[in-house]
């Protein structure tokens, strides 16, 4: 607990003030107009600083964070992409800002437009019909893509389709959506290749199987090179096909589901087009459909006739997914990401995201077991480091990178392997930067073999060593009072 110490932030001091409030923009109004029983009794408990308490308080804090601009983070299946600057410039611009999604679409007609032009690039990029910016995350996007799914089936009066195929290399939100749409999960297992096993899919599938959910390159980083027949076999069953799409960097501008036989996918706007993430912060996960899927999309689609955006209420929709359109100022940033870009640049993202994975993982395969050999897409998974003799866990590892300035991979994660780290560098990371990481890993595995003990209490460097994650997880602290209260 004494790590905490330095976290001592009780700086108020009673009458301090650090604010003063304006005129009131309405004329003739002020807070004596008000009715008096709208009005506070007693002064509310809130801190009382300057501020300059406040702007030290906040800026410290922000020190003691770690985040894509502090330094590397390759956090796998996470695309921690640089997030260029632009984007925030053009979020912050007024026109954008001063604007209510009840407003009627002749005065919002930029707004529509960006949101109809989004969907046609992203229909470009993957090889889609149609999109819907609406929901608000990947796991929004997949139970929006997974109700559009059983709607097709029940609107064909197909009831019997209860059941979706996952494999077990998917990310842990695929089964959970599909559970929470009503459907059953069929787990198949990968084959040592780390790929779908066919002879397993074919004895999965039955007219009871709504669909596969699936992602290419899957999540240890590998293409399924039998895709066309996947799809075939699934559609020949009466299925249809669901990419998981959060993580688009290796595909960007070569490959598209759509031509694989995906019918539904979606896009992690907060990964692949460098919108920020992490910490809860708002995400946007847009869905696209194959043309027979069309009128099932959720409401309201944006459609344009003429030279006019309109907004598109369908009898066959599934429904509202979300108040109003989705994140608004999600989709603007990526699409002025992907503006910004331009159809060349962005077929770069995916070639140099794929050369930096396969760069690190070659110069890293003496250190650690690389369980499933040959080329990597956008990511690539070690099982923990090859000296297993001296007890040092990839928990420790993850640990001790934090005391060189680099935040730690994705760790225990896939579930295929005991000792997982998944390392994402993506394509905004110079060979400078992929060189110090890969010298930093090298240097973390020579330290398990000499000092095995300083590994287990890593990291030293930090505000925070080494946390009890059991201890944490079953006593959450979430607010200083409580702290405050723990502590006495
Ligand atoms: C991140 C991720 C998701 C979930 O996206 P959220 O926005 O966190 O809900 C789904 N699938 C894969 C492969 C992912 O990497």
């Amino acid at each position: 607990m004494k790590n905490y110490d330095h976290l001592i932030f009780e700086i108020s001091v009673p009458g301090r003030v650090g604010f003063t409030l304006p005129n009131s923009e309405i004329s003739g109004y002020n807070l004596s107009s008000l009715d008096a029983s709208l009005l506070r009794k007693e002064v509310p408990a809130l801190p009382e600083v300057s501020e300059l308490d406040v702007i030290r308080h906040y800026t410290n804090i922000s020190h003691k964070n770690f985040g894509v601009e502090t330094g590397f983070y390759p956090l796998g299946s996470c695309t921690m992409k640089y997030n260029p600057k632009i984007n925030e410039e053009i979020a912050a611009m007024k026109a954008f800002n001063s604007i209510h999604p009840l407003q009627k679409a002749s005065d919002t007609q930029g707004i529509l437009r960006i949101y109809y032009e989004l969907q046609s690039m992203l229909s470009e990029i993957s090889g889609l019909h149609s999109y819907t910016l609406n929901p608000f995350a990947g796991a929004h996007g997949e139970l929006t893509g997974l109700m559009i799914m059983k709607e097709y089936h029940l609107q064909r009066g197909d009831f019997k389709r209860t059941k979706v195929i996952v494999p077990d290399s998917a990310h842990g939100t695929n089964p959970a959506s599909a559970t929470i749409c009503g459907f059953d999960i069929i787990e198949i297992e990968s084959t040592p290749e780390g790929t779908v096993d066919l002879e397993q899919l074919k004895a999965a599938l039955s007219d009871e199987v709504a669909g596969m959910m699936l992602t290419n390159p899957n999540t240890l980083g590998i293409f399924e090179k039998d895709i066309i027949e996947i799809s075939r076999l699934v559609h020949e069953a009466g299925g249809l096909m669901y990419y998981d799409g959060a993580n688009l960097n290796a595909l960007l501008g070569i490959v598209r589901p759509g031509d694989m036989g995906f019918d539904i996918m979606h896009i992690n706007l907060h990964k692949t087009f460098s919108t920020p993430h992490g910490g809860g912060g708002p995400g946007s996960g847009p869905v696209g459909v194959k043309e027979f899927l069309v009128p099932y999309l959720p409401n309201p689609q944006i459609n344009k006739l003429d030279n006019h955006y309109f907004l598109d209420w369908n009898k066959d929709s599934i429904g509202s997914v979300s108040g109003f359109y989705g994140n608004f100022k999600v989709w603007l940033r990526a699409y002025v990401y992907i503006m910004t870009l331009g159809k060349e640049n962005l077929r770069q993202v995916g070639c140099l995201s794929t050369l930096n994975a396969n760069y690190v993982r070659v110069h890293l395969e003496e250190e650690f077991n690389l369980p499933i050999k040959g080329f990597s897409m956008h990511e690539c998974v070690f099982d923990g480091l090859k000296d297993q003799s001296t007890g040092v866990t990839t928990l420790d590892v993850a640990k001790r990178l934090l005391d060189y300035g680099v935040h730690a991979p994705t760790i225990y994660f896939p579930l295929l392997f005991h000792q997982s780290i998944m390392i994402e560098p993506t394509e905004t990371e110079s060979k400078q930067t992929l060189d110090s990481f890969i010298e930093v890993m090298k240097k973390v595995a020579k330290e398990a073999i000499t000092d095995p003990q300083m590994m287990k209490l890593a990291p030293h460097t930090t505000p925070i060593s080494r946390i009890d994650e059991v201890y944490a997880a079953k006593k959450m602290i979430l607010t200083y009072k409580d702290y405050l209260k723990e502590n006495q």
